[in-house]
């Protein structure tokens, strides 16, 4: 599919070994682990003769972005079903008009409705369309991320390091259910923590332990005998770090975000990165783990820094 994402050490002055890999950089539409997810699930529709896509996101989704991206290359027709409610212009927004995908915006009570009347009405027409749920949630979705643990596996094994901690945005909790499983397929010890950016326990945390659930339920992984006690030993989906809810800016997650670009010269967004990486901070240091090996996967979102760039105010 692609080479290995770009994994190298932050020069950070308070943290010893903190490393990044910039999933951000995946050489596809900005990005992201969108795009990850979303290479997977064109695979599936390369396989078959769909003409229409459909997906649901709001219009800051990355997942959308990318995959009306997608879509377009390939000559499809892409739906886009979002809530009313998070529906303002933004980059990500923009790109999807772009690449002509029809975004079709309800009150997100009806969001799921409207999807399954679209599809009806579609296959009537005597279309064949493939849906993806948000977020490319889903087994294919949790398969891309256990992809990028094995890349992590390599990274490690080439440049002798192991790492203790690996820390992340968590969402709709795909990316963190691919990497628990790619770690209980591999048997390895280590903390894999997901930094909620808007759910809150235990709600958060059950939506990917049922991922993991999902995903080793099938066929292939019954001879793995991986317990579910394993399940829940490995699943670290941290609340503490969610701020007033999804896509909530604060002061300190702007600092952070500026800091970043200005230190590392890496962009962060507010609602995902920027948020998580601030999370991360803290959690080193209230459980005194700066001196650990620790990895912190950038998952994309670089429209949605642009977005927020004009908070900066000049000089800030
Ligand atoms: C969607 C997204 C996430 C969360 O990923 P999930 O697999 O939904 O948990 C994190 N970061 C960025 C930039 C995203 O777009």
């Amino acid at each position: 599919m692609m080479n290995m994402t770009p994994t190298y050490k932050l020069n950070s002055d308070e943290f010893g070994a903190l490393y990044v890999k910039r999933e951000d950089m995946i050489p596809y539409s900005f990005g992201g682990n969108k795009a990850r997810k979303a290479f997977h699930f064109f695979q599936d529709i390369d396989k078959g003769d769909y003409d229409y896509v459909v997906t649901y996101g709001s219009s800051h989704s990355n997942h959308c972005r990318v995959v009306a991206n997608m879509a377009a290359a390939r000559g499809k027709k892409c739906i886009i079903i979002g809530p009313a409610e998070v529906s303002d212009s933004t980059y990500n927004s923009e790109m999807m008009k772009l690449f002509g995908a029809e975004i079709i915006t309800v009150p997100v009570d009806q969001v799921s409705r409207t999807i399954d009347d679209k599809l009806d009405e579609l296959r009537k027409l005597g279309h064949n369309p493939y849906f993806i749920l948000g977020g490319g949630h889903g087994n294919i979705g949790t398969r891309a991320y256990i992809a990028c643990y094995q890349e992590i596996k390599e990274f490690e094994k080439a440049n002798n390091i192991f790492f203790d901690y690996i820390f992340f945005a968590s969402g709709t909790g795909t990316t963190q259910a691919g990497l628990v499983c790619g770690q209980l397929l591999e048997g390895d010890d280590r903390k894999i923590i997901g930094i909620s950016i808007a759910r809150k326990n235990p709600r958060g945390r059950d939506v990917v332990l049922d991922s993991i659930r999902e995903y080793l339920g099938q066929k292939e992984f019954e001879s793995a005998g991986i317990s579910e006690a394993d399940i829940q030993d490995k699943t670290i989906f941290l609340d503490d770090y969610t701020g007033d809810g999804y896509g909530t800016d604060s002061i300190e997650i702007q600092d952070v975000i500026k800091k970043s670009l200005v230190m590392y010269g890496m962009p962060l967004d507010s609602t995902y990165t920027g948020k998580a990486f601030l999370g991360m901070e803290k959690y080193i240091r209230q459980n005194n783990i700066a001196d650990k090996n620790i990895l912190f996967i950038h998952t994309g979102g670089t429209p949605l820094f642009f977005d927020d760039l004009n908070k900066f105010g000049g000089k800030g």
